[in-house]
């Protein structure tokens, strides 16, 4: 099978495992797990913070940032349809007891005017504002990428304000890499950046919350309210390393494969839409063909996601040239079936 319903299922390399059975490790609840340390510092210092916490999910990660930064019925500014929003089981409202106030986007970036608009003023009927949060690269926006001008004015916007910024970062190395700007430069006037090691970059499992001495520590807590404080987990830490030494540099190949794979369906006469960007595509059918076309795929190995009309495809680390070569002719396949 083909697998391009997400870049979450990616599987360890040889070496990966390898590093993973000999990883030398110790308790981290006690803070001494070595390789967990080491990946904490290593981290921190791409992103140019002072420190990052090793968490298991990027739900955990942006719930944590959300807790350590909110009180009890203050509000957070999000895109409308960020993962924040959409895909954390209401974790903020339930948990955290914080509410999100959604606006419109266009291509990931909420209009600047929207988001002043949006920041409560002082008054007795109004929750406080405490952070804005982004997502780049913007998953339901097709992988778009958030440029650096346009975080760094959100960011002067926020600190006008008193507000956090925070950057859902699940996928912001192909946002790095397509910019072709280091990290810490890209992040430099953000607070606080969740980044999933367990996607693109190829790690089976792990995210981190990347963010100031004050923010970690106020994570740290949170993370083992939240029953996250993890054990001997630097055999799961020393994969993460190797993502994330040996996994950016693989991004562009999975940006080049994405962009093969939209072109090839921009011309096909069933496709209604198709939106492609870094390592996702996105597209809508025509509806009579929706279910004979994930049929198809599927007989001929080829795993899409699709909700509704709605298709979604993302390129990874274990998808090949040859992968995408046959990708492209099944879909030609199809329109002469
Ligand atoms: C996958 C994802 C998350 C959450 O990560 P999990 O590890 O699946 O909890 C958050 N934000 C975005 C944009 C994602 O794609």
């Amino acid at each position: 099978m083909i697998e391009l319903r997400s870049d979450t299922f990616t599987v360890a390399t040889a070496e990966m495992r390898k590093a993973m059975a000999e990883a030398k490790v110790g308790d981290d609840v006690y803070g001494e797990d070595p390789t967990v340390n080491l990946l904490q510092q290593k981290v921190a210092k791409v992103f140019g913070k002072e420190k990052s916490l090793f968490v298991p999910t990027g739900t955990m990660g942006n719930l944590l940032a959300v807790l350590s930064v909110c009180d009890r019925g203050d509000e957070i500014i999000t895109e409308s349809n960020m993962h924040i929003f959409k895909y954390e089981v209401a974790n903020i409202a339930a948990l955290a007891s914080v509410q999100i106030h959604p606006l419109s986007g266009v291509d990931g970036k909420i209009p600047l005017d929207y988001i002043k608009n949006a920041i409560r003023e002082d008054n007795i009927h109004f929750p406080k504002t405490k952070m804005i949060a982004l997502e780049n690269t913007h998953n339901m926006a097709g992988g778009k990428v958030l440029d650096k001008p346009y975080i760094d004015a959100v960011a002067k916007l926020a600190k006008k304000n008193s507000l956090h910024l925070h950057i859902d970062g699940a996928r912001i190395f192909n946002a790095q890499v397509s910019l072709g700007i280091p990290m810490h430069k890209l992040v430099e006037n953000v607070d606080s950046v969740m980044v999933c090691l367990s996607k693109g970059l190829g790690a089976p499992v792990g995210s981190m919350l990347v963010g100031n001495d004050e923010l970690i520590a106020k994570a740290l807590k949170y993370r083992k309210m939240l029953g996250g404080g993890m054990r001997q987990w630097g055999h799961s830490a020393a994969a993460g390393l190797m993502a994330l030494k040996e996994g950016p540099e693989n991004l562009l190949k999975d940006h080049q494969h994405c962009k093969m794979i939209g072109e090839s369906l921009s011309i096909q006469p069933w496709i209604k839409s198709v939106d492609y960007s870094t390592n996702i595509c996105r597209f809508v059918v025509e509806k009579e063909i929706s279910n004979k076309l994930i049929r198809y795929m599927e007989d001929n190995k080829v795993k899409i996601q699709r909700t509704g009309n709605f298709f979604r495809i993302v390129t990874h680390l274990n998808i090949t040239k040859n992968d995408v070569e046959k990708v492209i002719k099944v879909i030609n396949d199809f329109s002469k079936a």
